[in-house]
């Protein structure tokens, strides 16, 4: 016999991705700019207090929510990077990575037939998450021309004033794109005025190169219609101990954590103790890393333009996207450049059909290989174009 899939399930197609990881290995000797994580190890007192926790036997469920003393200091933590004020009893709830979070709030929010407005190129599971609640994807491109940043112009083009629900992301992967204070407020207006709720996948705050992260929940009648992700993936490096959280009003928090207690009843417990070790002591180390990013970041996009690619300023996250030269399309340049030269970057379109024409380079790898990286790139460029 086999498995007649659901018609959910059939809706979603495999990750792009994937395919080129596998060519990738194949070949020897490849350098990686392919991949969305942190090439540094979690910060050392983070990987202690785990070391410690499980020495102290420390192995049992937590609360459905995650720690109290975790929750407190999430809490402390986005009220005084980000001026966002929640009730660690309420209005937090700590999950499996912000990818469970994501899924939670499309579980808890989407009926069958609502539709989902995403603002793309975009983070690659908000589409499947919304299909796989049953929702209708509305996909709202976002232009190089305006440094990829969301406009209302953009909203009203795609029709999103007829949306349930809008799924935003910045800084963005994959563009590195960052909304400012003042591109942010005519969003929340049209949020408010269509009755929209967001999704604001903020994971990437700490890795914001020039001034200081907004989040959309700090606008005026924003907090009641939005839910904030986060995380310790990015900037505190422990994608593998797999610990995120989202930020919410107490009845929407309380919706995500009804799905929460029947499905994971509660998030990795080594981690919490790592996380809340992160929060309390490591802000050196995660300044040092960003600080690293940034002078990569500025590395990168040098060397794109040396090259002759144009690339957008790229001011969050660790991903830079520059357009692909003429007689490529997205696709064709990274399976070649992988094949011919060694270097593994992701073709836009992976992101959303906007992102085509564009690849995705991650600069989450170290300045030597970022060097040689580039370097061959060069080389590939030279001998095509
Ligand atoms: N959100 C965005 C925008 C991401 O880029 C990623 C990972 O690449 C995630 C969420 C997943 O985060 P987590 O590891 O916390 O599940």
């Amino acid at each position: 016999m086999s498995f007649e899939l659901s018609e959910r399930v059939r809706q979603v197609p495999p990750s792009g991705i994937r395919r080129f990881f596998e060519i990738a290995e194949e070949r020897d000797e490849v350098i990686s700019l392919g991949v969305g994580e942190p090439d540094f190890a979690t910060p050392w007192a983070a990987r202690d207090a785990a070391i410690t926790s499980l020495e102290q036997g420390k192995t049992s469920y937590t609360a459905n929510r995650g720690r109290r003393d975790l929750r407190e200091a999430i809490a402390g933590y986005v009220a005084d990077r980000f001026d966002l004020g929640y009730d660690p009893d309420e209005e937090i709830i700590v999950t499996a990575g912000a990818s469970e979070a994501v899924d939670l709030a499309f579980r808890a929010f989407v009926d069958p037939g609502d539709t989902v407005a995403i603002a793309q190129p975009s983070y690659i599971s908000y589409e499947p998450g919304a299909i796989f609640a049953g929702g209708e994807v509305l996909p709202v491109p976002t232009r190089e021309e305006d440094d990829f940043r969301l406009t209302v112009e953009a909203l009203e083009r795609a029709g999103a004033d007829e949306a349930d629900m809008l799924v935003l992301c910045y800084p963005n992967n994959p563009t590195g794109a960052i909304m400012r204070a003042e591109d942010l407020a005519p969003i929340a207006a049209f949020a408010r005025e269509h009755d929209l709720v967001v999704l604001s996948d903020e994971i990437y705050a700490e890795l914001t190169y020039e001034g200081e992260h907004t989040s959309i929940a700090t606008f005026e009648g924003m907090r009641e219609r939005t839910i904030v992700f986060n995380g310790f993936s990015k900037a505190h490096a422990m994608t593998g101990l797999r610990l995120g959280y989202a930020l919410g009003p107490a009845d929407a928090i309380g919706a995500m954590n009804k799905i929460h207690q029947y499905t994971m009843l509660s998030a990795p417990t080594t981690a919490q103790y790592a996380a809340l070790e992160a929060l309390d002591s490591c802000d050196d180390e995660v300044r040092e890393m960003v600080d690293q990013y940034d002078r990569r970041r500025r590395f990168v996009l040098s060397r794109f333009r040396e090259i002759g690619m144009d690339v957008f300023e790229a001011k969050g996250a660790f991903y830079c996207f520059p357009e692909v030269p003429e007689g490529f399309t997205a696709e064709e340049f990274a399976e070649d450049a992988l094949r011919e030269q060694g270097v593994a970057v992701v073709p836009g379109d992976v992101f959303g059909t906007d992102g085509e024409g564009h690849l995705r380079v991650s600069y989450a790898t170290g300045l030597p290989d970022l060097r040689e990286a580039m370097n061959r790139l060069e080389a590939f460029v030279g001998d095509h174009v």
